[in-house]
């Protein structure tokens, strides 16, 4: 049994003074058991050490953002350049053009970006844009989606179609929630029959036409181009959330990945970026046809602002990052380790009788301990939560780090190693093999 001692004292400390004892519920250990989640005090490449000194193989990247590994010493040098120069100006700089042409060169559809400093910010202003553009109020989204803690987007629950938004979270008035309008991942039926219910109220139909959130589920053949269909034959924008997906899979997004059909009709009214587009430090971005971005102040009347919002640290890293990632074969090497270690996992749960569904794509993956595909969140929800806390503790005492949620991915980055993948394999079995002993 690995020694966190330190973590332990630490945690009960940090309750004492932050909420929770974490900065973000993802952080906390709620859903794998509860107790002390590990504090981490160094990270370097696909490794982390913690307050004990206990090192880990880290799949976790920061739930994303960190593709290059921890300490990458491109960005590295990046920031530290930055830092030097001044970390926050007020004013405009080269540097944002120098990332907006960057972004705009790798996902088409966006004629104007504009930086602002989280994923949440992004989606956020992507809504209202949505909504000066179209004069109309409501969104449709899908269930089990995540996008961000803004009011409106928090609001997944609803089976129907027509089941008004019910809140995940106290503080957020009915009059909001009842401007959501949430359908099943995957199921063009129900957008439809929910687009001719609500019709000219619709702004925007949003969603991760990839999803990250509720594991990684890819879009059904001609579910994203139905979507785009329907939503523009009722007035309605699109609008993708890609904070996770972008520069995930390929350099680009998922509207210019090779690995979906008819990428002319899947093509969105804007998008919504953050995580790998800043490199590790704070940034979002969103972006969008000309004509629908000069809704922003100061050419248009939706009004967004931001006083950290493209600084030169958050977008130098973020440039760093993107130029790591334009090396030759950076993606196919990512996807040769996933494959790897996702064809290792599903032989040891086969060889241990435990029953799990693993969704990869390229170097991302989620497992998922259930006997049935994982198309939409309902069938996310229905696995077994408590196999996924015992898999991942057993996995952390054996120094591998994962995100302690049954919906999240496990992310390859360019520092892991066919050694890390295989250190990681050892770990699965012996932990597979003590699920099957009920422990
Ligand atoms: N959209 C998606 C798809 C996300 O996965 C996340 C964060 N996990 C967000 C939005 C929110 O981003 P942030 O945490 O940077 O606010």
């Amino acid at each position: 049994m690995m020694n966190r001692k330190t973590s332990e004292i630490l945690y009960r400390e940090a309750l004492e003074h932050i909420v929770g004892g974490v900065n973000s519920p993802s952080r906390s250990f709620k859903a794998v058991g509860g107790g002390a989640p590990v504090f981490m005090d160094k990270a370097q490449g696909a490794y982390f050490w913690d307050a004990d000194g206990n090192q880990y193989i880290d799949y976790l990247a920061a739930y994303g953002p960190i593709i290059t590994g921890h300490a990458h010493p491109h960005i590295t040098k990046a920031i530290t350049e930055a830092a030097a120069n001044g970390v926050l100006y007020g004013t405009p700089t080269a540097l944002e053009i120098k990332l907006a042409r960057m972004l705009k060169e790798a996902i088409p559809s966006m004629d104007k970006v504009r930086f602002v400093n989280s994923g949440t910010e992004a989606v956020m202003t992507t809504i209202r844009v949505a909504r000066a553009y179209t004069k109309r109020n409501k969104i449709i989204k899908f269930a089990g989606c995540y996008h961000g803690h803004s009011d409106l987007v928090l609001v997944a629950a609803g089976s129907g179609p027509s089941t008004l938004g019910i809140p995940d979270s106290a503080g957020i008035p009915t009059s909001i929630a009842n401007e959501v309008i949430t359908v099943p991942f995957n199921d063009l039926d129900c957008l439809r029959e929910a687009l001719e219910h609500w019709g000219e109220d619709v702004a925007a139909v949003m969603v991760e036409p990839i999803v990250g959130n509720f594991g990684m589920v890819m879009p059904e053949s001609g579910f994203l181009e139905g979507l785009c269909r329907m939503a523009r034959a009722n007035g309605s924008l699109v609008i993708y959330d890609e904070v996770i997906t972008a520069f995930r899979f390929h350099y680009g997004s998922t509207q210019t990945y090779a690995g979906l059909d008819n990428l002319d009709a899947i093509q969105p009214d804007l998008t919504a970026l953050g995580k790998i587009i800043g490199g590790g430090l704070p940034i979002g971005a969103y972006g969008g046809s000309k004509q629908v971005m000069e809704q922003v102040a100061p050419l248009g009347p939706a009004y967004q602002a931001g006083t950290m919002a493209g600084n030169p640290a958050s977008i130098s890293a973020g440039i760093a990052c993107l130029e790591v990632l334009q090396g030759e074969g950076v993606y196919e090497e990512m996807e040769r380790l996933a494959v790897k270690l996702t064809d290792g996992l599903q032989a040891a749960a086969e060889r241990h009788g435990v029953p799990m569904t693993i969704n990869r794509i390229r170097g991302a993956f989620s497992t998922h301990f259930c006997d049935h595909p994982v198309t939409n969140y309902e069938e996310a929800q229905d696995t077994d939560g408590e196999a996924f806390a015992a898999f991942f503790r057993h996995m952390l005492d054996r120094g591998i780090n994962l995100a302690p949620s049954k919906y999240e991915a496990w992310f390859l980055t360019t520092a892991h190693t066919d050694a890390d993948i295989d250190t990681t394999l050892e770990a699965a079995d012996e932990s597979l093999r003590l699920m099957a002993q009920g422990k």
